[in-house]
């Protein structure tokens, strides 16, 4: 058996995936290549990508009014990519900012427009443990948009709830939450997530975006990140990486054969629920957010003793369980559950948890 991996990106793929993968490597539907080896303009790779979209339409019940898209460089290259296509005449857009992720992307923002901070959650030390009230994110009429994180990978904060923001259009980037639970995507304007946690392997990132809102973006903006050039050309303005899209489309198929976004959110829940309820339980295990805010995807977590994390991280790996180490700007540990992580991967951890408490490692 392979280890539990509890990375939070990039994340463990789902065994049967990298399985099928595999097993197509050489001669992709007969075609005698392999899909890395097709043209991205032929009839086999169009034929492919016609698939995903229709899979993803499906599995996250995308409207007609929105436009899915496929982007390059992360859902870093977003945070600049969607202030050139939405900000049209406007000044600039609202942030609200949670964590890391929806700091930097504010950050980055504040470089091309004006980035007005709608709400912070920051302590005065700097840290992050909760996500606001829905009536302290104070938001501009005049803003083109109002950015969020609904789930901060590094801080493992999670919104039990999508704001409201009237008529300004609501931009997320779910990285790290996509499909891990049905969204109703009529309440967005724009939803942006790196593939590398939930929906595939790191290189590709997926755009959806309200047609209404996709118009030729600020002078200047380079080609390949105009919402507009993108959705023209069936986001292959340039070539596109083929591999990283056919795996996300393996990807998407194991999300529909395990029962889809639903099924998702129980899992989700259970796993996320079971390894809460261990870390409440001890006295040697915290976790510093707020209950309504925990994430049920990226779960951070300290030890008593800090001294031992380290420890921690290297006995855990020797009994099969890798990548537990926390993000070095908050530091601890973090086990990420994403889909591909199974319910027996959670029990093992907590077991092996328990085990640590009780002999110290
Ligand atoms: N946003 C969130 C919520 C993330 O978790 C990450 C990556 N961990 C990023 C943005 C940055 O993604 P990328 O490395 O794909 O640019």
């Amino acid at each position: 058996m392979r280890p539990h991996n509890f990375s939070a990106g990039p994340a463990g793929l789902p065994e049967a995936v990298l399985e099928r993968a595999r097993a197509e490597l050489l001669d992709f539907r007969g075609s005698g290549a392999s899909v890395m080896e097709l043209s991205h303009r032929g009839p086999v790779f169009m034929q492919l990508v016609e698939e995903i979209e229709a899979r993803l339409r499906a599995l996250m019940a995308v409207p007609d009014e929105y436009a899915v898209l496929f982007f390059q460089g992360g859902a870093t290259l977003q945070f600049s990519t969607l202030v050139w296509n939405l900000i049209g005449d406007a000044d600039g857009g609202d942030y609200v900012v949670t964590g890391l992720w929806s700091d930097k992307a504010q950050r980055v923002a504040s470089a091309l427009c004006e980035a007005r901070v709608a709400c912070s959650t920051q302590r005065p030390d700097g840290g992050f443990d909760r996500v606001p009230a829905p009536a302290d994110i104070d938001i501009d009429p005049d803003a083109a948009w109002l950015h969020y994180c609904p789930n901060e990978t590094v801080h493992g904060i999670e919104f039990p709830y999508v704001p409201d923001a009237g008529a300004v259009p609501l931009v997320a980037d779910y990285s790290s939450s996509i499909l891990s639970q049905p969204v109703d995507v009529s309440r967005f304007g724009v939803l942006y997530a790196g593939a590398q946690k939930n929906l595939g392997p790191a290189g590709i990132t997926l755009v959806i975006v309200r047609r209404d809102l996709i118009r030729p973006p600020t002078p200047g903006t380079p080609a390949i990140l105009s919402y507009a050039g993108q959705a023209g050309r069936d986001s292959m303005l340039n070539t596109p990486p083929t591999f990283a899209w056919y795996l996300l489309g393996l990807v998407l198929e194991w999300v529909e054969e395990q029962g889809g976004a639903e099924a998702m959110a129980t899992r989700s829940q259970r796993k996320a629920d079971t390894l809460y309820s261990a870390i409440d339980a001890s006295n040697y295990y915290t976790n510093a957010v707020a209950l309504d805010s925990r994430s049920r995807v990226n779960v951070t977590f300290d030890l008593a003793e800090p001294e031992r994390v380290g420890a921690f991280v290297a006995a855990a790996e020797s009994a099969g369980l890798l990548a537990l180490k926390g993000h070095s700007a908050v530091g601890g540990l973090r086990a990420s559950l994403y889909n591909a992580v199974s319910q027996q991967a959670v029990d093992d951890l907590v077991a092996f948890m328990t085990e640590f408490e009780r002999t110290r490692g």
